[in-house]
């Protein structure tokens, strides 16, 4: 469930809508800024994980949407179902916990009573899940009612009511804050507890996260009224959780600095790198700023274009060897001159790329080896190829790095397309 072999530095546990994802948001700006903050300084030691009402079908649909990190777990489902790492590996053990005091038929029975429960989506109504939508001024009474009669069925139920609208049946012992404590007991099992946590939530169904003691929390600048009412209500003391005031992703930045939980500034929000001191040094930061370059190169947003083009002249070796996903190897050299071609050809567009599971390992005193998968999209328009560079320091150790030889894959939905210019 890690990938470490000690404890993790920090680990986020984040809910998606409306708090990694503001969807009021097309250009996903606080997200992009957000990911090259992990990928630049969390990364390497830090676990992300999702805690989402989703399921797994629509939370698919999400990542298939916005710039969302690969997360290291996802908790779908409010909670009850849990999956590790790129592919997702169930956990069986949690769900097979949940099915103690469990029946999904009688369930279904009981609600059928209520002509006031709409059904969610058939993708929504998981093993452990059953969805409605109602009313806010019947909720109340409805939900009253309904845990009377499955209490005297035999069952153990717990229903949580988010946004005004969405009402979810779960078993007793599920929910996003369950999960989590699950989660933290194998860690501590294992002696790998993360030396801290910072869960970030928006919406009534993330209350539970708030409540696991020892946890740092973020109600997020968008919070819904009925988080912030929990919070007035039962935690407004606890100097460990804080009501933002950015919304969304920005205010899970936000928290890591007033926390003091490590780096909080995103190297999107540098504008001159010359001038602007590094928090920590590390090859992730390097391979983040150099796509930042190129993405700002190709977007026309640097201020100087020469001095921008001489610092990537000064990091690429031009004898060094570039191999591109379709196969065609390049010098250093021809790069640079495929680079300066592409100054501002993306200019007003919402052309982005951004950086996701950077891995990194030191081979001696001054290299690295380092990979990572590259993310590019325009519009609706996405490509994504897995990057392999060897990158070496120039003097010892923290200055800037050179790139000395890089080969990039397709991802297997990406397609090479002749027609498209080089790219790095
Ligand atoms: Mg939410």
């Amino acid at each position: 469930m890690s990938r470490f072999d000690d404890s993790p530095r920090l680990m986020i546990v984040s809910d998606l809508d409306f708090t990694m994802v503001d969807h009021l948001d097309p250009d996903n700006h606080s997200l992009l800024r957000f990911n090259a903050l992990w990928e630049a300084y969390y990364r390497q030691d830090s676990l992300l994980v999702y805690s989402t009402g989703r399921s797994p079908t629509i939370y698919g649909q999400l990542r298939n949407e916005r710039p969302l990190l690969t997360p290291d777990i996802t908790i779908m489902s409010v909670g009850t179902e849990i999956m590790y790492g790129e592919s997702m590996v169930r956990d069986d053990g949690w769900e097979n916990y949940l099915d103690m005091k469990w029946n999904r038929d009688v369930v279904m029975e009981e609600t059928a009573k209520f002509p006031e429960l709409l059904p969610q989506s058939e993708t929504e109504q998981r093993p452990h899940k059953i969805s409605f939508f109602v009313d806010k001024f019947k909720a109340s009474e409805v939900i009253r009612t309904l845990l009377e009669l499955l209490g005297k069925r035999g069952l153990d139920v717990k229903v949580i009511y988010s946004h005004g609208t969405a009402l979810d049946i779960l078993p007793k012992g599920a929910g996003k804050g369950e999960a989590l404590v699950y989660l933290l007991k194998k860690f501590e099992d294992d002696s790998k507890l993360p030396l801290n946590n910072l869960v970030c939530g928006d919406s009534g169904n993330d209350v539970e996260l708030f409540n696991i003691p020892e946890v740092y929390g973020v109600m997020v600048g968008n919070a819904q009224e009925e988080l912030l009412r929990w919070h007035a209500e039962n935690a407004s003391n606890n100097p460990n959780i804080i009501h933002a005031t950015e919304r969304c992703a920005a205010g899970v930045i936000q928290a890591i600095g007033k926390f003091h939980l490590g780096p909080a500034v995103s190297p999107r929000d540098i504008t001159d790198f010359q001038t602007c001191m590094v928090e920590i040094f590390s090859p992730g930061f390097e391979v983040v700023k150099f796509y930042l370059f190129y993405e700002r190169w190709r977007r026309a947003e640097v201020e100087k274009p020469e001095e921008c083009m001489r610092h990537f002249k000064s990091i690429l070796l031009p004898q060094g060897t570039f191999i591109h996903p379709s196969g065609m190897e390049r010098s250093g050299y021809k790069c640079m001159d495929a680079i300066q071609g592409l100054y501002g050809d993306k200019e007003g567009t919402n052309y982005h790329v951004w950086i996701d599971q950077i891995v990194t390992a030191q081979i001696d005193w001054n290299s690295w080896f380092v990979k990572f998968y590259k993310w590019e999209a325009s519009g609706k328009e996405r490509r994504c190829c897995f990057n392999t560079v060897l990158l070496s320091s120039k003097g010892r150790g923290v200055d800037e790095l050179t790139w000395m030889h890089m080969n990039q894959i397709w991802l297997d939905d990406s397609e090479a397309d002749d027609q498209n210019p080089w790219i790095l």
